[in-house]
């Protein structure tokens, strides 16, 4: 921490307030990230710097410094946060054993953003691990992020990956990387689970007040605060849940420490998308018992956030058998809240504008066959568009997915809407990306970034931060992969 270096890079617009910092001790460790041998910067996310009033120039000519955590910003108090959470049903105290939050930058909209290292050293609460992180994880963070952005679907994102220039060691020697991920907050559903494991009501009540602070200002004044965010939270997680299915998403480890309260997407491990669908898909190698396949997701999200509900009983007047009725009340309407976003998501995939009563079935038709052909399931839909307007049949590679007898009743559907068949090609296009991080595609360009080559990620995000509007160009990006590459298979060793 030189004050030439300081000099070096000027200030790229920071602005930090660390609210979080301020809440009692027990919650975090201050902890300095440890300095690393050769910081490199190789991927900086220019647009998402802009956003947070970060200059992209100055932030690349110091980034390599700043987020190998060598010499952390200027406002900047770096911490590890303390929680907890059920991995694969099993409670567990765990904690940033990797990650390191510099704080919170103040936007130029006025929001405010965690940026947080991912691999930034050990902490108290590292346990075995050695608190770095992998180049490979840290790149498929940042291309799995940018596309969830992109698709409309709240995530946390990645702001730059810097090169350590030392290796980690897993089943196989990798070079170390540290990613900058930019995120609403890091509160998690075992945040929660973290106080009330201690039995410390007060600490719950300071998290509930930061929490609604933060994420939901609204219930600020709120009579009842816990089960209005509990509701609240219910509500986000349903439509985020929804929106993944909608895309095909498996988020892969949805332990209650990667369900964060803001409603973003977190903590992108051994996730991956949908190439045929098929709702029993795992790809998870550790996920032997697929508690957390495609289609188990909105059920994993509702149990996980009973377990959030656990935690708020002591914050509900009236004592404790009245508090979990009042809380199972308010989780109750999960299911049905789930259908209801699942059903309009799968509408707008369809080109209707509003679900009617017999537009779950239509779909459920569809999926159905989709399961039984193995029919690719971002390539189907993207079918559907030029197959609105016209009466022609599919091209042979959809005709098993497209049977004749419920492409007529689609069409009959679309007739229906306003505007009829004709105003349902925008609607298509819109709701059913063209571009997805192909799996094939995502390895293919983190086996460069190994190599030395950053090019094939670049173009990759590139590619997927434009999913609803591909260019020529980005034909490649549309293939599924490619024939008898067998079933993808993801490792948690990150
Ligand atoms: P994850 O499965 O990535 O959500 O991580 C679960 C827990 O393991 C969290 O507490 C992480 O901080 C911790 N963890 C994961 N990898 C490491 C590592 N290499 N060193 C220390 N802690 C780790
Ligand atoms: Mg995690």
């Amino acid at each position: 921490m030189t004050a030439g270096a300081e000099a070096a890079a000027g200030d790229p617009g920071w602005r930090f307030d660390n609210a979080y910092a301020r809440l009692p001790p027990l919650l975090f460790a201050r902890v300095a990230p440890t300095p690393v041998r050769a910081p490199r910067l190789v991927w900086l996310n220019r647009p998402l710097a802009a956003e947070l009033g970060l200059d992209p120039d100055a932030l690349a000519a110091g980034a390599a410094e700043w987020f190998s955590g060598n010499r952390p910003p200027a406002g900047a108090e770096p911490i590890a946060q303390a929680y907890a959470g059920h991995q694969y049903g099993h409670f567990t105290n765990l904690g940033d054993g990797r990650a390191i939050l510099l704080g919170e930058q103040i936007t130029p909209a006025g929001t405010r953003v965690d940026i947080q290292l991912k691999g930034a050293g050990r902490t108290p609460f590292s346990r075995s691990g050695d608190g770095r992180a992998a180049l490979g994880p840290m790149l498929r963070e940042a291309i799995v992020g940018e596309a969830m952005h992109a698709l409309g679907i709240p995530t946390t994102r990645a702001l730059a990956v810097v090169a350590t220039g030392e290796p980690v060691y897993r089943e196989r020697v990798l070079p170390g990387a540290v990613l900058a991920r930019v995120a609403a907050s890091h509160l998690r559903v075992g945040t929660f689970q973290f106080a009330a494991a201690l039995g410390r009501e007060d600490l719950l009540e300071v998290l509930l007040a930061h929490a609604v602070d933060r994420h939901a200002p609204a219930l600020v004044a709120d009579p009842e605060p816990a089960l209005a965010f509990l509701a609240w939270l219910l509500e986000r997680q349903t439509s985020l849940v929804a929106r993944w299915m909608a895309v095909g998403f498996v988020h892969g480890v949805m332990n209650t420490d990667n369900m964060a309260l803001s409603g973003e997407t977190i903590d992108y491990g051994p996730c991956a998308f949908l190439d045929a669908y098929d709702p029993d898909t795992v790809f998870s190698s550790i996920d032997q018992h697929g508690r957390y396949a495609f289609a188990r997701q909105p059920a994993i999200a509702h149990w996980n956030l009973a377990r959030f509900a656990e935690t708020l009983i002591p914050l509900i007047p009236g004592g404790e058998e009245a508090a979990i009725g009042r809380l199972e009340a308010a989780l109750a309407p999960f299911p049905e809240h789930f259908e209801r976003e699942r059903t309009a998501g799968l509408a707008r995939k369809l080109g209707l504008p509003d679900a009617e009563p017999g537009d779950a079935a239509l779909a459920r038709d569809l999926l159905a066959a989709m399961t039984a052909a193995r029919a690719d399931h971002t390539a189907t839909f993207a079918a559907l568009e030029p197959l609105a307007a016209g009466d022609g049949p599919p091209p042979a590679e959809h005709a098993a997915a497209l049977a004749p007898v419920w492409l007529e009743a689609w069409r009959a559907r679309l007739e229906r809407q306003p505007g009829g068949r004709a105003a349902a090609g925008p609607r298509l296009a819109a709701a059913n990306p063209a571009v997805i991080p192909r799996n094939h595609l995502v390895e293919e360009a983190l086996a460069a970034a190994a190599g030395g080559d950053i090019g094939p990620c670049e173009r990759l995000i590139d590619a997927v931060s434009r999913p609803f509007a591909p260019r020529p160009e980005d034909a490649p990006y549309r293939l599924g992969p490619p024939p008898g590459s067998g079933c993808y298979r993801t490792f948690c060793g990150t």
